[in-house]
């Protein structure tokens, strides 16, 4: 289905979007302030960008300089061309050290893998340790957002589900009472884990090192009890030199959440003794995407989520209408990149207003691509046939003034006149959740010339 009927059944529940929509727009709210608190704020912008660009244009030689410090230390690099490759890899390591238990850290690069299907097919339980994550997968769902996983449920319908699968007492979604359960239950995981994934937020090319970021210091506590950590990373995740991640740190969490900083950015350089740790650098696309002039961009993304949090199709429409790994305006420039024809409505799942492009804290031209795609996909595949003939049409009419003028004078009477079941037909999409505005007499060109006449 095409994102407006998937964003049509998330519409059904007029509270509920209503909702979403408000907790989101706090989310922005909060960024702005925190934004507006650091002096600078655009140069970082400015850099973080700088940074991501010649980190892109040097790919090979930072990939290749992160592997090669990184094995110094101790690690195991490995190289996987698709999601296919990396499940393959992640599973060979798991199984070399009859790992049956695993936990995971919030990794959107492993959603985007399918990893967990995958490695529960193969009889390993996988635990994600994120609240958010593990939330949604006790309710078998995709996360809804990348920072925000389960930003599409109510606390009440936690309350639901926690008794459900972990035995709680009802509480009326009484969030201390939740995640202190939520607490015990993932302690109990993290005990008996045998490896812990986690996913990678910045790779330092010249130490070899890496930063994981999270609220909620579920990775460190996977990676401290576990004897093997495998930590996932997409080949755009590196930066330079350990002293560029302070610019990265102080706009990721700001862009996010608000936060002057994430809770925790633990740094990952070597095994502890008697330990091993694996990086898996994964392409999946990403080397397609960056031979593409107008969308490399998209890769220097952080995943900070603030362009989902602003965008008001995303807020009224729920990251899961998006039916990809990456929701939302990043998003929907990723996915058509992987597969065009499956994923050719969510570019046009965007009103342009440029607010996206706005709070990205590494400045990606996101509405700007989204146009690209748009522009691309109404010639590489097939349009409905009503949108088509009725922009052919509209094109005529645009490019020959007689005709603008007649079809503006029927429209303006049709509007007032015609009956309303005419005007709020299937053919005006427009008005399927708003009426349109009150028609005046006259138009513009009329208006002109009259005023032209008494001057
Ligand atoms: S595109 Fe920009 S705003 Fe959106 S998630 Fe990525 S870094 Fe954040």
């Amino acid at each position: 289905m095409a994102h407006a009927d998937e964003a049509a059944i998330f519409n059904k529940d007029e509270a509920k979007v209503d909702w979403h929509d408000k907790a989101l727009w706090f989310v922005r709210q909060k960024r702005d302030k925190s934004a507006h608190n650091v002096q600078g704020w655009e140069e970082l912008r400015n850099l973080a960008s700088a940074l991501k660009a010649n980190v892109l244009s040097n790919l090979d030689t930072y990939l290749l300089q992160f592997e090669e410090n990184a094995k110094k230390n101790g690690v195991t690099v490995h190289w996987a061309a698709n999601a296919e490759e990396h499940n393959k890899i992640v599973h060979s390591i798991l199984v070399k050290h009859g790992v049956k238990r695993m936990v995971k850290s919030k990794s959107m690069l492993t959603e985007e893998c399918h990893l967990n299907p995958y490695l529960e097919a193969n009889n390993i339980e996988v635990i994600d340790t994120d609240l958010g994550e593990r939330i949604v997968q006790l309710a078998k769902e995709p996360p809804s957002h990348i920072v925000l996983p389960a930003i599409h449920k109510k606390k009440e319908e936690v309350d639901v589900l926690f008794q459900e699968h972990l035995g709680t007492k009802p509480c009326d979604g009484d969030p201390q009472y939740l995640t202190g359960e939520a607490r015990k239950h993932l302690r109990d995981k993290f005990l008996k884990a045998e490896a812990a994934i986690t996913g990678v937020n910045f790779a330092i090319a010249d130490t070899g090192g890496f930063v994981v970021c999270t609220n909620e210091g579920n990775a460190d506590m996977g990676v401290h009890l576990a004897k093997v950590h495998i930590a996932c990373m997409g080949m755009e995740k590196l930066i330079p030199q350990e002293k560029h991640l302070g610019v990265f740190l102080r706009l990721l969490g700001r862009s996010a959440t608000g936060q002057p900083i994430t809770t925790y950015s633990s740094h990952f350089n070597k095994p502890a003794p008697g330990k091993e740790m694996h990086i898996v650098i994964v392409d999946n696309g990403r080397t397609e995407q960056l031979s593409r002039e107008d969308f490399r961009a998209s890769l220097h993304c952080i995943r900070c989520g603030a362009c989902m949090n602003t965008c008001p199709i995303y807020r009224r429409s729920g990251g899961h209408s998006y039916k990809s790994t990456i929701p939302g305006p990043i998003g929907s420039i990723l996915s058509p990149g992987l597969d065009l024809k499956k994923h050719s409505s969510l570019p046009f799942a965007s009103t342009l207003c440029g607010s996206c492009s706005d709070v990205c804290p590494v400045k990606i031209n996101i509405h700007e691509q989204l146009y690209k795609w748009r522009q691309i996909i109404v010639k590489e595949v097939p349009q409905p046939g009503v949108k088509k003939n009725i922009l052919k049409i509209a094109g005529r009419v645009l490019a020959n003034s007689a005709m603008y003028h007649v079809a503006g004078k029927s429209a303006r009477f049709m509007l007032k006149y015609a009956p309303r079941f005419v005007i709020y037909s299937k053919l005006n999409a427009w008005g399927k959740a708003r009426d349109l505005p009150e028609v005046k007499n006259g138009n513009f060109d009329d208006w002109y010339k009259n005023r032209k006449k008494n001057e």
